[in-house]
């Protein structure tokens, strides 16, 4: 089919749309290192995992060879009220670059918590419920994840409780409101409802908070809740997973034209969307089928994968969850301000680390105001004004957009749109006044941060 006779978007049909996940672990020859218990060392079992998480998700979490995974009725049924996620060809941006380069962009902003985040939060409260769970417990710190997994609490008629960094929950009462909308309980953390919470107040009075606290306090509140447990939106296997569901109708829109794309590019703060969009298309190139450049693209700030070491490490900074082998910058390690929050996680999915370790997949950093740069030019032509995250993937699109136009090139280019930034508008007033600042960690500081991972023996 001739270029030309692409529409601008692509949608599929109901009946095209993926009845699958797909686990790309079953297709790697190394497969990604286990979770382990930071008491005995030895790989977390089972048994152990399901005092934290829903048992489905721990069989999810474990599972390294079924290759498709059938998507429950239920879950198909929440994903079509805003699935298929269009595959937009971004006409108006090749136009403006003067491009050869062939551009489109997997948009997952069209619901209201406005990213790819509630692929997997919907799941993830199904099997809460299928389990017979009054609630779940998670925290969230720019307030996407929180929100998607409020959404589809409701949705299941769960009990969500968010712990919420407390500088968000101040400086983002829009998005604590929209979480209580859907019958969300908001807690600015540190809080006084956990023992944990109240030692960290104690000892730093006045504090702020972090993720890692966040998440210390809603491990806790879980843990010591009869039918209560601990979700999280990223990072895990199983949450990769979930998002497969983005590189499955991603491929399907693509066959469907006949179209191969060279490069697929996605932004990487635990690794879920980028893992969800890859995933399809790596097996291929595992199974020695097709070949692909994939890129991920991290903040210089927090730049895991591209000075970060791969070695076990903690999940959270109040050391309560199991270690994961990744690459990090040390669980310790607190990135710079930087705009796109849900970028600012110190590891990176072991199924991203084991296959970018494997020399399969490439990984670069870009600047905060390159990135915003990057997003107001693409605000300007293609309409969608893009989150902070989902810009990065937006600045080295571009980037290699137009390095087609010094080669003359017609590469194919797919790059992972995760969602809107109407919550982030702060940052883009900085980025208008001139404010905005780009601070880069030094070696120093990175390896001071990476001296506290645990020795293992
Ligand atoms: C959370 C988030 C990300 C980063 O998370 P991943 O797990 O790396 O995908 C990217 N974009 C948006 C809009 C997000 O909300």
């Amino acid at each position: 089919m001739p270029y030309e006779k692409i529409p601008y978007k692509i949608y599929l049909e109901e009946s095209e749309m993926p009845k699958y996940w797909y686990n790309v672990r079953a297709d790697m020859k190394t497969k990604p290192a286990p979770l382990l218990n930071p008491g005995t060392g030895k790989p977390m079992t089972a048994e152990e995992l399901s005092h934290v998480f829903c048992d489905e998700l721990v069989a999810q979490e474990l599972n390294n060879t079924d290759r498709l995974i059938p998507i429950p009725q239920e879950i198909l049924d929440f994903y079509k009220m805003y699935r298929p996620s269009p595959l937009v060809r971004a006409y108006c941006l090749e136009k403006k670059l003067q491009t050869p380069a062939k551009i489109y962009y997997k948009f997952e902003g069209n619901n209201t918590s406005g990213s790819h985040k509630l692929n997997s939060a919907i799941a993830q409260a199904y099997y809460a419920k299928k389990q017979g769970l009054k609630g779940v417990t998670t925290e969230t710190g720019a307030g996407q994840w929180g929100t998607a997994l409020s959404m589809a609490c409701s949705y299941f008629d769960l009990d969500c409780k968010v712990y919420m960094v407390k500088v968000s929950y101040e400086q983002k009462p829009f998005r604590r409101e929209v979480m209580r909308t859907y019958g969300a309980s908001v807690t600015p953390s540190p809080s006084t409802e956990t023992a944990v919470g109240r030692k960290i107040l104690e000892e730093f009075p006045g504090t702020n908070g972090s993720l890692g606290c966040a998440i210390s306090e809603a491990v806790e509140a879980a843990v010591t809740r009869e039918g209560y447990r601990y979700v999280l939106g990223s990072v895990l296997a199983q949450v990769l997973l979930h998002q497969s569901v983005i590189g499955m109708e991603t491929k399907a829109a693509l066959d469907k034209y006949g179209i191969k794309p060279d490069i697929i590019i996605g932004c990487a703060g635990g690794g879920s969307n980028l893992g969800g969009l890859i995933s399809p298309f790596m097996g291929e190139k595992l199974r020695g089928e097709a070949d692909y450049r994939f890129i991920a693209v991290e903040p210089a700030s927090c730049p895991s994968l591209t000075r970060g070491k791969y070695v076990y490490d903690f999940c959270d900074t109040g050391k309560v969850c199991p270690l994961a082998k990744m690459y990090t910058l040390g669980s310790g390690f607190m990135p710079a301000p930087n705009h796109a929050g849900g970028l600012r996680y110190h590891g990176m999915s072991s199924i991203l680390s084991e296959l970018y370790d494997e020399g399969l997949m490439e990984a670069t950093s870009v600047k905060q105001t390159d990135v915003f740069a990057a997003a107001e030019e693409f605000a300007r032509v293609e309409g969608i004004l893009p989150a902070p995250e989902s810009s990065h993937a937006i600045r080295v699109a571009i980037d290699e957009a137009l390095k087609c136009k010094e080669t003359g090139e017609e590469k194919t280019i797919v790059f992972g749109l995760t969602g809107t930034g109407y919550f982030d508008m702060y940052a883009y007033e900085q980025f208008h006044n001139g404010t905005m600042t780009d601070y880069i960690p030094t070696d120093e500081e990175i390896a001071a941060s990476l001296a506290k991972t645990p020795k293992l023996s």
